[in-house]
Formats: C-alpha cells, sequence, structure tokens
C-alpha cells in the first residue's frame, strides 16, 4: 500500500533547495531583517506578476484582509458582502473592524453566487468581499458591475488564487483591493507566516504601509493608530525564489488537475466544474459525494490522505453565534460542507503517487 500525504511541504523546499538556502543566508548576512532591501524586491515582483500598481507586504493573509477593510474606513454599523462557503479568515477581515458579515450563498462553481448579490444590498451595505475559492476566480464581470452599480468598494481575498485569471484579466486587479496569503500551504506559500495587499490606488497602499508599522511613515511619528504586522526580510527572499519559479508549480498542479478531471470515473464521485472564461490555478482539487465520511475513511484506510474544506460554515461556527443564524439558514453552503473533500495536489506529486489516487477513488463501492 502506498502512504500519500495531504500535503508534503518539504518537497517543495528540496526542490529549489539551493536557491531558497542562499537567498536566506543572504539576508541573515545582510543585518537588516524587517522591511528592507528584500521586502521592496518582492512587492515590486508581486505587485508586476499580478499586474497591480502597488504592493504592499504584510504579515499574513488575514492580515491583509483587516487592514483592507480597515484602509476604506469600514467599520462599526457597516455592511459587507461576503460568500457564505469560505474560510473562517475572510469573515473575520470583516468582524476584525466591527463591521457586519451579509453572507450570501455559492454557485455550482462554489464562489459566491453573483445573482444573489443585490438582493443583499441596503443602505448599510459598503463594500463586496469576493473570495476566488479553491483558485477558480468568481464570476468578476457580474460583480464588479454590481459593485459600480450601487458604488461599492470590492475587495478580492485571492488567499487561494494566485495567478488565476478571468477573461484575461487577473484575481486581484478587478476590485480596489487584492489580499493574499503566502502560508506554507498556499500555491505561492513562504517557509512561515507571510501575507500582501495589492491595489492601484496610491493612497490605500500608503495608508496600509502606515498601518502595518504602528500607523507611522517616519520613525515615531503616529499619523494613524496602526498595527504591527510587518514582513520580514527571509520571507521576501524566499517568495522571490519561488515567485521566479511559479510558472512551473502552476504547471504541476494542473497537470494533476487535468489527470484527476480526465481519469477519475467512478459515478459515485463529482468532479469540479471550470467556468467559462477562468483559469483556475487548483489551489485544492474539490470532489464531492453524498457519502463523503465513507469515502473519505476508505481513502485512510488505503493510506490516501484528504482534508474538508471547510467542515464547518462560518454562520454556523461558534465564534459566531452571536450573529445569530442556525442551521438551515444557508443550505447550499451548509450541503457543501457535507458532501465536499479535497484530494492531495501539490508541489513534488510524483506519477505514481497521482495513479495510486485515481487508481483508488475508481475502486470505491459504496
Ligand atoms: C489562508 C486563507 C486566508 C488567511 O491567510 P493567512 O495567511 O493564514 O492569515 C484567508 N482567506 C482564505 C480564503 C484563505 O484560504
Amino acid at each position: 500500500m502506498m502512504k500519500i500525504n495531504f500535503t508534503e511541504l518539504k518537497r517543495g523546499y528540496e526542490k529549489y533547495k539551493k536557491e531558497y538556502d542562499k537567498a536566506a543566508i543572504e539576508a541573515l548576512e545582510s543585518g537588516w531583517y524587517i522591511l528592507g532591501k528584500k521586502v521592496e524586491e518582492f512587492e515590486n515582483n508581486f505587485s508586476n506578476f499580478v499586474g497591480a500598481k502597488h504592493c504592499v507586504g504584510v504579515n499574513s493573509g488575514l492580515d491583509a484582509l483587516i487592514l483592507a477593510v480597515r484602509s476604506l474606513n469600514i467599520g462599526r454599523g457597516d455592511e459587507v458582502i461576503v460568500p457564505a462557503n469560505t474560510y473562517i479568515a475572510t469573515v473575520l477581515g470583516i468582524t476584525e473592524n466591527d463591521a457586519t458579515p451579509i453572507f450570501v450563498e455559492p454557485d455550482e462553481y462554489y464562489n459566491i453566487d453573483a445573482n444573489k448579490i443585490e438582493e443583499k444590498i441596503t443602505d448599510r451595505t459598503k463594500a463586496i468581499m469576493v473570495v476566488h475559492l479553491y483558485g477558480q476566480a468568481a464570476n468578476m464581470k457580474r460583480i464588479k458591475e454590481i459593485a459600480d452599480k450601487h458604488n461599492l468598494y470590492l475587495i478580492e481575498d485571492c488567499a487561494q488564487s494566485h495567478g488565476a485569471k478571468f477573461e484575461g484579466k487577473t484575481t486581484g486587479t478587478y476590485g480596489d483591493i487584492g489580499c493574499f496569503s503566502f502560508y506554507p500551504t498556499k500555491n505561492l506559500g513562504a517557509f512561515g507566516d507571510a501575507g500582501a495587499i495589492v491595489t492601484d490606488n496610491v493612497e490605500v497602499a500608503e495608508k496600509i504601509k502606515m498601518l502595518r508599522n504602528y500607523g507611522s511613515q517616519k520613525k515615531y511619528h503616529n499619523k494613524i493608530e496602526g498595527i504591527n504586522s510587518r514582513i520580514d526580510e527571509i520571507q521576501a527572499s524566499l517568495l522571490n525564489v519561488k515567485l521566479k519559479h511559479y510558472n512551473e508549480l502552476r504547471k504541476q498542479r494542473e497537470k494533476i488537475a487535468n489527470r484527476y478531471l480526465s481519469e477519475i470515473t467512478n459515478p459515485r464521485v463529482e468532479l469540479p466544474k471550470a467556468r467559462k472564461g477562468s483559469e483556475h490555478v487548483w489551489h485544492l482539487f474539490e470532489i464531492r459525494t453524498a457519502e463523503r465520511d465513507k469515502l473519505q475513511a476508505y481513502l485512510r484506510n488505503n493510506g490516501i490522505g484528504t482534508q474538508i474544506h471547510y467542515p464547518i460554515p462560518p454562520h454556523l461556527s461558534e465564534a459566531y453565534e452571536y450573529l445569530g443564524y442556525k442551521k438551515g439558514d444557508f443550505p447550499i453552503t451548509e450541503k457543501l460542507a457535507d458532501t465536499l473533500l479535497s484530494l492531495p495536489i501539490y508541489d513534488g506529486m510524483k506519477d505514481e503517487e497521482i495513479d495510486y489516487v485515481i487508481k483508488i477513488i475508481n475502486e470505491y463501492e459504496s
């Protein structure tokens, strides 16, 4: 029996080990460890990669979301529209600013259903927070039209969508601010915590630069109440290396996804659908089945690790009890939470491992 873990981060390191080691040592020897030349270099590289004018590195994807909302002066009494099917960090970006999340059900691609947004807009609505979940862009054309029509800010959570496009335009450049995470398991993962925002708006970029560093541009001159959400030189150096190889890493995920799509033929398993005009970057490969827990146990017994993204939707999580939602409020999202299963898809996955996952799934009988 083969043993296939859900992720294998070390293989990603080993692939470019020499370059990573050199970059880390260079950062150590430079004698400057936070917000220095390497960070600036990465911010330039990443804004070029995305196609945005400015990039500001921060400490995590969550901080990128929190500071994005804060920089637009969204707070208590304001409402932000957000997908019900997402990771809780998206929602925390709103509630950490004391604003209220307004959930919208997903479409057949598991992203926010653009046709259900307008019915949720009120006098208090300030922004739409879109997530490009699992690596596939949401319906950005329609969502941008809605945001413009109602004069709402548009924030994109791109934590899972580095380089994903919709109709040729990169995710993170449709809205006012794009928020990225470089958590180690993400498509562009660091070797520790890191995140960034991208924007074309120079005022927003300058404000987030202040917010990430105690509210100051000039040391000890604090213009606004900020936080500490800086990015360090070692992570920035390592990200510069990984970004250089990103196309290759992306092709690898694509190859695995295409094999799963064409070779998994078990009728008990529903495969993910591709949105027309969207270039998927396959952060996660989601299958669906009514017998999810049984299939997960079967795969585990055959040595294959899987995960569930996500077993409890934010509106039903204990943390958000105070929002007053109950089971049944978002039935499509809740159904996804009970039926989705993520298969292994990662940097350094070997052909025989992909073969094995496909074979074992195709042999599954209920
Ligand atoms: C990972 C993730 C985040 C948070 O990123 P961190 O770097 O872990 O703070 C936010 N939103 C989504 C959709 C994510 O997957």
